[in-house]
């Protein structure tokens, strides 16, 4: 096969095609330095300029200046998950989280395992997790708030960002970057590269500096943001190579009309999908519609034969990823940032046809 196809993963996932010709172009003598980023030592001048760029890409594309930290660590953002009830919630307070789907839940019990007092401030587990809570209830001795702003699995979106008075913590693994966003609201945002900026083998934490007054400093040394901190996010060995291509990703959209840009094109993407969707009673999306994502699109056919069929079909007109997480069954279609327009439309128009000759 010489074209490329249509990448509906949800994660590792599509990446701009310009991104990943460019690299293509620097992979074996990186501008002329004879080494490509991935041999080139970590504390070189050329990769500290790489690292540095990266960073203050990220930083423009979210409006944020020194008053945040950027951090690429280990562990994706899972390993997340425990570090911030570790670091950030004192024994004498209690984490609160809002529990919308697996990856929160699985964020709510690190903080569990870990003996911390955890409060479950809201939940969408009544209905199967089809909409964002938009009541919380936050205990008087707050560490902070967590939530999870997409909702890979589920396809729900947070639209909007909750006021609250405590520290606000965000899993943005699968809408970072995909819309303008009041970043400053948050003390601390994280997710997991090979979703919406990069590939795979790396979370990004931004944090605020003026959480990390809180940080305690007798949390065991890789896994306490002070050590990341510190070092400008090279205490060990980066993932040199991700963090050269999130740098790419980052400039593409900045290219792109940043944020702004980002967010029309991605509205574009995911109305062809869902307009195909709601034109006919054959295709069911399970989600409320104002919480819909814009980045991950679940929905379900008449019965299990014809999902089959559909992924079957699909997968001959190149079309790749379009099958639900293996939790909850069904069809999911990923149109993250990188996905090129032609193949949202592609699909709508492969829906259309396909629910006129099955339904
Ligand atoms: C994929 C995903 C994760 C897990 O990311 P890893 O980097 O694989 O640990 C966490 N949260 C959300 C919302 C995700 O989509």
């Amino acid at each position: 096969m010489t074209e490329r196809i249509g990448i509906f993963n949800a994660g590792p996932a599509v990446l701009p095609e310009e991104v990943l010709l460019e690299a293509q172009k620097d992979l074996f003598n990186y501008k002329g330095c004879g080494q490509s980023v991935m041999e080139m030592s970590h504390r070189s001048p050329v990769f500290q300029g790489i690292i540095d760029d990266a960073m203050a890409r990220l930083k423009d594309l979210m409006g944020l200046g020194d008053d945040y930290d950027i951090l690429f660590l280990l562990g994706g953002a899972s390993t997340q998950f425990l570090m911030i009830p570790m670091n950030l919630c004192p024994d004498d307070k209690t984490c609160n989280y809002v529990n919308t789907g697996t990856w929160a839940t699985k964020a709510l019990k690190e903080a569990k395992k870990l003996g911390k007092k955890m409060h479950i401030a809201a939940s969408s587990e009544d209905k199967a997790f089809t909409y964002i809570p938009k009541e919380m209830d936050i205990t008087d001795d707050a560490a902070y708030l967590h939530i999870t702003t997409n909702n890979t699995i589920r396809g729900t979106e947070y639209h909007w960002i909750p006021d609250v008075n405590i520290p606000l913590i965000a899993d943005v693994s699968s809408n970072f970057l995909s819309k303008p966003m009041d970043f400053k609201k948050f003390d601390m945002i994280y997710g997991g590269a090979q979703k919406n900026i990069g590939p795979a083998g790396m979370a990004f934490v931004v944090i605020s500096k003026k959480i990390q007054e809180k940080l305690p400093g007798n949390v065991p040394t890789m896994l306490d943001y002070k050590t990341h901190i510190s070092k400008g996010s090279m205490f060990n060995t980066p993932p040199c190579w991700t963090i050269y291509i999130v740098g790419l990703v980052a400039k593409w959209i900045q290219d792109n009309g940043g944020l702004v840009g980002i967010e029309k094109i991605n509205k574009e993407k995911a109305g062809y999908i869902y307009n195909a969707m709601d034109r006919t009673d054959f295709y069911s999306g399970p989600v409320v519609f104002e919480d819909r994502s814009l980045m991950n699109i679940p929905f379900r056919l008449p019965t299990e034969e014809l999902e089959k069929k559909f992924i079957a079909e699909a997968a001959q007109e190149n079309f790749i990823g379009l099958k639900g997480h293996r939790s909850v069954g069904g069809c999911r279609a990923s149109v993250y940032n990188s996905l090129p327009l032609k193949w949202a439309q592609k699909l709508g128009h492969f829906m259309d046809e396909f629910a006129k000759n099955n339904g």
